[in-house]
């Protein structure tokens, strides 16, 4: 394997050990002191700009924890037009400069852990555990994306040729990146965008998700802290219509974009109907990821991972587990023992240390997920049903459903579907998942070889886990992303990344 694509020098950020009380004690006072109030304005060319004011509520509880200064339509444009004239500058600096940038950054990042562990905690309604590994997961996107892009960029390719002839394979920017980023990762999926955006030569105007402006605006203020120029990234916090305007801007060179498959499509209509140049789309959508348990699977394991992969981080992760698909000999056992595991969840104050689900991200969220939670009761056999704290809670589910075909959408919360197949029945199943037309994660609890084998070969999806729990994808490690419906790819925290943000120029010079 080419070791700087595969396995480019650096190493990811250490983890910590949850039995460490004492470190447990002294991170949860280091987030603690670094509340304060935050604010999200546009940053346009490094300055910010008034916009209309709201105040950002806390996923916890409501209470306002800052406040976010809208961009306008007016913004926007402005915004792309400082990404424009930024462009040729950013990119003819030096590839070890750009990388060299967000290497600083990933420093800041960690000086400054506890402001942004306290922001994943309070605005998006985190968890320690969760908060912890965001901010490491954010830290190594900036690391990757520093090392794999000084080597990619740094010189040209040579390229084999015929005596007399030099061929040479140059990686440039595109232009001006819009970032689109979801809430559920507001600052690893953030930064994973917007980190191999500007590693690439492009500059970028990245629009967070309008539930968390203020952990994007610490993370751009230390982007910017770290080097990065004013011009090269811009901060634009709005709702979709600020998106619009950036996907009709004639400066814009390329979207990359994660959420849902229906924003997805629309971005890649509003990007086709465009006059002008075919700009290209990266894509990071949902799924609905099954867990495939034979009669050979260990019931303890496969409680602890189906638990893991269903209620952690409340199911609000787009590798989340949906639908577990157990095999009939073994399903009264198995789902007992899953929904036993789920019982013993504790739903809660994310900042609680015995807290395993926070809360979900808004209140039109719990709406969405109490509506399908209906469904679920009057549809299916129930085998969990809690019941959930005031506020932003919701407890974990477990519905029963006959056929692949009767979960037809993506339930983005704490709520997993089961389905019981005959020992007879698993390429019928296999084939359902496959026409179901989403390939994002799945899970295979079994420990007969041939029948991994033929699950993993049977499906597209992106990310297949076997005899473990199939969230938290560690950068460089478990590139991710899925395929058809669950998105475009490339495989975001993998070697084939950053070179889609590039465009790639061949030369040939007759030496003769
Ligand atoms: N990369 C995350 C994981 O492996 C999921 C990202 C997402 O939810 O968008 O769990």
């Amino acid at each position: 394997l080419p070791r700087d694509l595969y396995a480019p020098e650096r190493v990811n950020s250490p983890g910590l050990a949850f039995g460490d009380s004492a470190r447990l004690a002294e991170l949860m006072r280091e987030a603690a002191a670094a509340a304060g109030p935050g604010l999200a304005a546009p940053v346009i060319d490094g300055t910010e700009r008034g916009g209309a004011t709201r105040p950002v509520p806390s996923a916890i509880d409501g209470t306002a924890i800052g406040q976010v200064l809208e961009a306008d339509e007016a913004a926007a444009d402005a915004a792309m037009e400082a990404a424009a004239r930024a462009f040729p500058a950013w990119d003819a600096t030096p590839a070890e400069d750009r990388a060299a940038c967000l290497e600083r950054a990933a420093g800041g990042f960690e000086a400054h852990r506890g402001r942004l562990l306290h922001l994943l905690q309070a605005e998006a309604g985190k968890t320690l555990d969760d908060a912890l590994s965001e901010w490491r997961e954010a830290i190594d996107f900036l690391r990757y994306d520093a090392a794999q892009g000084r080597s990619l960029f740094r010189r040209p390719a040579a390229l084999p040729g015929p005596a007399g002839e030099s061929n040479a394979l140059w990686l440039r920017g595109r232009g001006v990146i819009a970032a689109i980023s979801p809430w559920n990762f507001p600052l690893a999926i953030f930064i994973g965008q917007v980190a191999a955006a500007l590693m690439a030569g492009n500059t970028v105007v990245a629009k967070p998700a309008p539930q968390t402006p203020l952990i994007a605006a610490e993370a751009v203020r230390l982007l910017h802290a770290a080097g990065v120029p004013g011009g090269a990234l811009a901060l634009l916090p709005g709702g979709p219509e600020a998106g619009a305007c950036l996907l009709g801007h004639p400066a814009l060179a390329g979207v990359v974009f994660t959420g849902s498959t229906g924003t997805a499509k629309a971005i890649q209509r509003a990007l086709a109907a465009r006059e002008g140049a075919i700009l290209p789309l990266i894509a990071e959508t949902g799924g609905i990821n099954a867990m495939i348990v034979d009669a050979t699977a260990l019931p303890e394991q496969v409680a602890d991972d189906a638990v893991t992969s269903a209620f952690r981080s409340a199911g609000q992760r787009c590798s989340a587990l949906r639908l577990l698909v157990v095999q009939e000999e073994v399903a009264d056992r198995m789902i007992a023992a899953v929904a036993g595991a789920a019982r013993e969840l504790r739903i809660g104050d994310p900042r609680a240390l015995s807290t395993d689900i926070g809360p979900v991200i808004d209140a039109a969220a719990k709406e969405r997920l109490l509506a399908a939670i209906a469904r679920g009761r009057q549809a299916a056999r129930v085998h969990l049903a809690g019941e959930a704290p005031a506020g932003l809670y919701v407890a974990p589910h477990i519905f029963e459903i006959a056929r692949v075909e009767d979960l037809t959408d993506e339930v983005f919360g704490p709520v997993l579907h089961v389905l019981r197949y005959p020992a007879d029945g698993l390429d019928a199943v296999l084939a359902s998942l496959k026409a179901g037309g989403y390939g994002l994660t799945l899970g295979v609890q079994s420990r007969i070889e041939a029948t991994v084998a033929r699950v993993r070969a049977a499906l597209p999806h992106g990310n297949v886990y076997v005899n473990r729990s199939m969230i938290g994808a560690v950068v460089g490690t478990q590139p991710f992303g899925g395929s058809g419906l669950s998105g475009t790819g490339p495989k975001a925290g993998g070697p084939h990344y950053l070179p889609r943000l590039a465009i790639e120029q061949t030369a040939t010079v007759n030496l003769a």
